[in-house]
């Protein structure tokens, strides 16, 4: 059966459903298609770090206004998500990593960021369990915060289905053609139409987008995380160790906390299954910094993927496919950019026009500048 639209979406992740939420506060006929269930992809799997400490002010930019979407969505949404304020604490073993913050933190502090180079003793102040043994520096902005992936997809659900978005849950798209309309065929033999299209599917995109013809610089890499039983709340900020062996955690507002770390060397394609050795990994790297930690017991582990661009920033941009879209590549930052991104190619989709610098993330730049703040 053949259904027309005015956009399709595709992927039911923070992107695709910021994007179609936005599209529908508009007024336009949207489809939203996901393969599985909403969030079964990387963003019902990230950690909920969300954070200003970028290094380009069109980043921080975006962060400022992400920071501010997010706040907003208990009222929006009516439902809490979980948006809570406990900063994030980057920490510097080595004087390069000094220098990396100190630049940095001159640009955020000039777009306004309250972020300031710690000494380690004052490290300790905001964390008092953690080893400060090598710590050089801390990079700290109470400011940043994080939430939590489920009620915000599900508010985005919501709102896309009270305002008129229809949603073909666990049927993929199939085959993707355009002749004077696109036409994607999902599995269960719908043939949706539309003069737009959103590839927004993730780590799935790059295959989505061979299906019309196009190639993409994006690269999935597996990305672990664990979640441990509740213990007393004892710290705030999300604890980013920059060591080649360190790793990243915070403690969420239930008490349990929840970590990952970056391979070395990375691992990559889309896997969903979990290594032998994270857990013993993590579990050393996160109790050398607090060893506190040791007497929180993990629950599960599981994986999911960054998509990677050779530059870590996130390709958002109409394709030279005229009315495809592309929204993916986040490198790992999705899910906190995931609310303006939507809104801004919501509306770039509709007027042709970017309300904000998005730049940085057009798919014909050279992607040879690196994000540092990984
Ligand atoms: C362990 C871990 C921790 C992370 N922590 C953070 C963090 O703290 N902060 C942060 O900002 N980011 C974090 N991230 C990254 C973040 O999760 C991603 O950048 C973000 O979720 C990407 O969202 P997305 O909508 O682009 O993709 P996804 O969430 O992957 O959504 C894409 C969707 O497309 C669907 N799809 C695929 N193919 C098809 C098809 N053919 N037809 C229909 N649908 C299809 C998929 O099923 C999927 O649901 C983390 C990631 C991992 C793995």
């Amino acid at each position: 059966m053949s259904k027309t639209y005015d956009v399709v979406v595709v992927g039911g992740g923070i992107i695709g459903m910021a994007t179609a939420y936005y599209l529908c506060r508009e007024n336009i006929k949207v489809a939203l298609v996901e393969r599985k269930h909403i969030g079964s992809g990387s963003t019902g799997r990230c950690i909920g770090g969300i954070r200003q400490q970028f290094s380009t002010p069109a980043a921080i930019r975006l962060m400022q206004e992400n920071i501010r979407l997010f706040s907003q969505m208990e009222e929006e949404f009516n439902q809490s998500v979980e948006f809570h304020q406990g900063g994030y604490l980057f920490l510097a073993h080595n004087q390069e990593m000094v220098e990396v913050f100190k630049k940095n933190i001159k640009i955020q502090n000039k777009e306004k960021v309250n972020v300031s180079l710690l000494s380690p003793e004052e490290v300790k102040e905001v964390v008092p369990h953690l080893n400060i043994e090598g710590v050089l520096a801390g990079a700290y902005c109470p400011d940043d915060a994080q939430a939590f992936p489920f009620p915000v997809l599900e508010g985005y659900r919501e709102n896309i289905e009270a305002r008129g978005g229809e949603l073909f849950i666990a049927n993929p798209v199939i085959d993707i053609k355009k002749e004077k309309h696109f036409q994607l065929t999902l599995a269960d033999g719908n043939l949706l139409e539309a003069s737009k299209i959103l590839l927004s599917a993730g780590p799935w995109t790059g295959e989505l987008a061979k299906i019309i013809g196009l190639d993409l610089p994006l690269y999935p890499e597996r990305h672990e995380a664990v979640i441990t039983e509740r213990i007393p709340k004892f710290f705030e900020p999300m604890v980013v160790d920059y060591r080649p062996d360190g790793c990243y955690f915070h403690q969420l507002m239930s008490g349990q906390i929840i970590a990952c770390y970056t391979p070395v060397p990375n691992v990559p394609g889309i896997h969903e299954n979990v290594s032998f050795e994270f857990l013993p990994q993590v579990a050393w790297r996160m109790s050398r910094l607090i060893p506190e930690l040791k007497k929180a017991a993990f629950l599960r582990n599981w994986s999911g993927s960054y998509t990677m661009t050779p530059d870590g920033n996130p390709i958002v941009d109409q394709s030279e496919i005229e009315g495809l879209y592309i929204a993916s590549g986040m490198s790992g930052h999705g899910f906190m950019f995931g609310p303006a991104i939507g809104k801004h190619l919501a509306h770039f989709m509709l007027s042709g026009q970017w309300g904000a610098d998005f730049s940085e993330f057009s798919i014909k730049r050279e992607f040879k500048s690196k994000e540092n703040m990984k």
